[in-house]
């Protein structure tokens, strides 16, 4: 979401605000109490209900600060705080903080925090995500910076069709050199600073091969003027440090940065953050080094200690007390993260009760996993609580379709938070790939995209000949289509390219005076793109009608920013790149929170199910022979327990279908790291378990209605088969069947309610 102000009734300053539209649209809800109710007003207010510790921090004099503590004990409210104090009290002005956040969301409720802190709106401040930052900086100066001024912003999709395209005109061969790989040195070099030219190729050919790839890249970037994530970053960069007077302006302007979650902070970052901060900027930076989980994708954890000499004089603040969690999950969380041995090592503590124990539920398979968390939304949602209070957890993205599944066949209305995004659904780029040959016809993404989209009788023969047009000429493949179009295609294909032309031209004309969701009408109605969808059967073709009509209401809803000084198309198109996945349409609604560990990190909820505990999925198949993967998935798991509130439920499957694939697995090894006495395990009803806490060998029990459990390895007698001992078991009450190895008749699977089977 957009950056917006506060709004109309006061928010408690501190309650995390995830909920807060929700509570003050839902009837059913208390409003939230107002801060006046919380700060009798002859007290400082912005000191007011925090502890020692946190005043320390938040009132620490002008000087580089790190606070550095674990999960909930109030970094993020000891930062909102901070920015309070020092406007209020310390009287620094709104336009000399910078306040840097992980998400946009998260951006947008730490603004809305610190207006109710002061009651007043502060404009001037500026809140955002490094690369929101960064996106705002070049719109600025983009001629500084090198870029044309209607520059589009592409994300890592974008970018890997971008690298197969190259791939292609090159003739290169895709199976050896993968796209992925490219993408990921590309990125890898960008977010460490480094262009082609700063590269060596050691005198190994496979680099030297990666650096010519990496720059021929840089080359088509430039030639359409598009942006990549981690150019963002980059470019940003180069800009303050190639013009210095621009440096100057904006050190001397912005006295005071602020960030969070520093733990994750990646080298061109941390590089960025130095050159703002120069010799007079007071950096104050929260973090916890148990929480970084971004190594992946560049981020460095030593940035903690790097801080405390790049600035001399740091103080460093701990928090220690927990708000967030009952003693049970937290002492779960504290003994999991004590497995992991490069720490700087905190204990934290709460003053609050020991609360529920932590449920764990071995589900025969991921359906059953998911009808079960569903049985629990359910009680949780008859009890009277929020939804929006309850959030399922997960490894991978992909694991939400079965839940997703069952909750939209129990009719609990959800919502997948930073997953299934919205601006990156295909119906949704193929719109904006024609908005933005509006706006920037040179745009060869979005070209390739549309060019023949809906079909137009334009076809690989005419595309590739585009191609090499644009390669031997150095042009874009607009410029290319036009040439080849006059003088080297035949009547029906150059009849087919021109109709495109001209159905750009026209859209283009057509909409100039249009405001922006009547732009969005237009163009996904006469580029043909909802007629083409109409055809699509089924209901995917309605859903991605009804995506489209989002679009426009995406549009209607988008407030364009006065002080950006580009056309609100253009500002519409960049934030579709830049927020993906936080506009969805019912963010606002009360629903059920799906989301991956990773976009867990910084929230918190009182019910929580981490589901999928399974080795190989999580830990994660790819990191368990590495030490260091297998941390950082620790740290992970460090983060998704210590989101939960009062009640954490985690749940992992026997056999699941992942990808296409049966999987059959072992819990989770982080489970085994929780100590016994904060654990209660579910029993199903009727049906097959295995006792989680079980050592050694798996065991497994068999129950049925009242009868006696039978486990694996246990021995049986079938009056057929004779004696024998069971392998195996799958499935629940009436169609659970035994795998067993029978000393003479050999292997077999037997359903137990028929198969009469003796223990031994
Ligand atoms: P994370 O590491 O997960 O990002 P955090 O350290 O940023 O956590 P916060 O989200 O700021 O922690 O705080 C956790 C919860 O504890 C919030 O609900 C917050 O309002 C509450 N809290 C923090 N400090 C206090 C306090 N002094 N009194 C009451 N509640 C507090
Ligand atoms: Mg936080």
């Amino acid at each position: 979401m957009r950056e917006r102000s506060t709004p109309l009734a006061v928010p408690d300053p501190n309650r995390f605000d995830r909920n807060l539209a929700i509570a003050q649209s839902s009837k059913s809800v208390s409003i939230p109490r107002c801060f006046a109710e919380l700060a009798p007003m002859d007290v400082t207010p912005i000191l007011e209900s925090l502890n020692d510790a946190q005043r320390q921090a938040v009132t620490a004099a002008a000087g580089p600060t790190l606070v550095i503590a674990g999960a909930g004990s109030g970094k993020t409210r000891v930062l909102v705080h901070r920015a309070a104090w020092l406007i209020d009290v310390e009287g620094v002005s709104p336009q000399s903080v910078l306040a840097v956040t992980f998400t946009n969301k998260a951006a947008a409720e730490m603004r809305g925090r610190i207006e109710s802190l002061l009651k007043i709106p502060v404009n001037h401040l500026w809140i955002g995500t490094f690369h929101g930052l960064a996106h705002r900086l070049l719109r600025r100066h983009w001629r500084e910076a090198g870029l044309p001024q209607n520059f589009q912003i592409i994300d890592s999709d974008d970018q890997l069709r971008l690298i197969k395209r190259l791939l292609k005109n090159l003739e290169i061969d895709e199976t050896r050199w993968v796209p992925r790989e490219i993408q990921y040195f590309i990125n890898g070099e960008k977010d460490e600073g480094r262009r082609p030219k700063h590269l060596d190729d050691e005198g190994d050919p496979h680099r030297r091969q990666m650096i010519a790839l990496y720059a021929a890249y840089e080359e088509v970037c430039d030639r359409g003027g598009l942006v990549d994530f981690a150019e963002l970053l980059l470019r940003a960069h180069e800009l303050w440090r190639d013009n210095p007077e621009l440096l100057a302006h904006y050190q001397r302007r912005f006295t005071h940065l602020l960030v969070d979650e520093f733990q994750d902070t990646n080298s061109i970052q941390y590089a960025w953050l130095r050159l703002l901060a120069g010799k007079h900027g007071i950096p104050f930076v929260v973090g916890d080094d148990d929480q970084s989980i971004y190594r992946w994708r560049g981020a460095r954890v030593e940035h903690i200690h790097r801080f405390q000499k790049d600035f001399p004089g740091t103080t460093v603040v701990k928090l220690e007390q927990n708000y967030r969690s009952t003693g049970t999950i937290l002492n779960a969380a504290n003994a999991v993260i004590e497995n992991n041995s490069s720490r700087l090592g905190k204990k934290l503590w709460t003053d609050g009760a020991d609360g529920e124990p932590i449920r764990i539920y071995a589900a025969y398979n991921e359906r059953d996993e998911a009808d079960f968390i569903i049985g629990r939304l359910r009680d949780w949602i008859d009890q009277g609580n929020l939804r929006a209070d309850a959030a399922v957890l997960y490894r991978s993205n992909a694991q939400s379709r079965a839940l997703e599944e069952g909750l939209i066949n129990a009719g609990i209305p959800y919502r997948v938070y930073g997953g299934l995004r919205f601006f990156e659904r295909a119906e949704i780029k193929d719109a904006l790939a024609y908005l933005r040959l509006i706006a920037n016809r040179d745009d060869d993404s979005s070209f390739e995209r549309v060019v023949n989209k809906p079909t137009r009788g334009i076809g690989a023969r005419t595309a590739d000949m585009m191609r090499s047009y644009a390669r031997a000429n150095s042009c874009s493949l607009w410029r290319a289509a036009g040439a080849i179009a006059s003088d080297e295609l035949n009547g029906r294909a150059a009849n087919a390219v021109h109709a495109f032309i001209n159905l750009i031209e026209t859209l283009a004309r057509d909409t100039d005076s249009l405001d922006l969701p009547e732009k969005i009408d237009h163009v996904i109605h006469a580029s043909g793109l909802i007629e083409f969808f109409k055809k699509e059967k089924g209901e995917k073709g309605e859903t991605r009608i009804e995506n489209l009509l989002e679009l426009v209401s995406a549009g209607r809803s988008f407030e364009p920013d006065p002080a950006e000084e580009m056309s609100p198309l253009d500002e519409f198109l960049s934030h579709a790149a830049l927020e993906a996945g936080e506009g969805q349409a019912d963010e606002w609604d009360d629903c059920v929170q799906l989301m991956t560990m990773h976009s867990a990190k910084g929230l918190e909820f009182p019910l929580v199910f981490m589901s999928g505990m399974e080795d190989g999925l999580f830990p994660h198949q790819r990191s368990v022979s590495d030490p260091n993967g297998l941390e950082e998935e620790r740290r992970l798991c460090y983060v998704g327990i210590t989101r939960a509130m009062q009640t954490l439920y985690i749940t992992y499957a026997e056999q699941r279908r992942l990808h296409g694939m049966d999987n059959y697995s072992q819990p989770s090894r982080f489970i085994n790291e929780i100590p016994d006495e904060h654990i209660e395990e579910v029993r199903p009803r009727v049906q097959v378990s295995r006792p989680v806490r079980a050592s050694g060998a798996r065991s497994t029990s068999i129950r049925q209605g009242s009868e006696a459990g039978v486990r694996l390895g246990q021995r049986v007698h079938h009056q057929k088969f004779g004696d024998g001992v069971i392998l195996n078991c799958e499935g629940q009450g009436a169609h659970a069947r035994v795998e067993v190895n029978f000393e003479t008749a050999g292997t077999k699977w037997l359903v137990l309610s028929y198969a009469n089977l003796d223990l031994m």
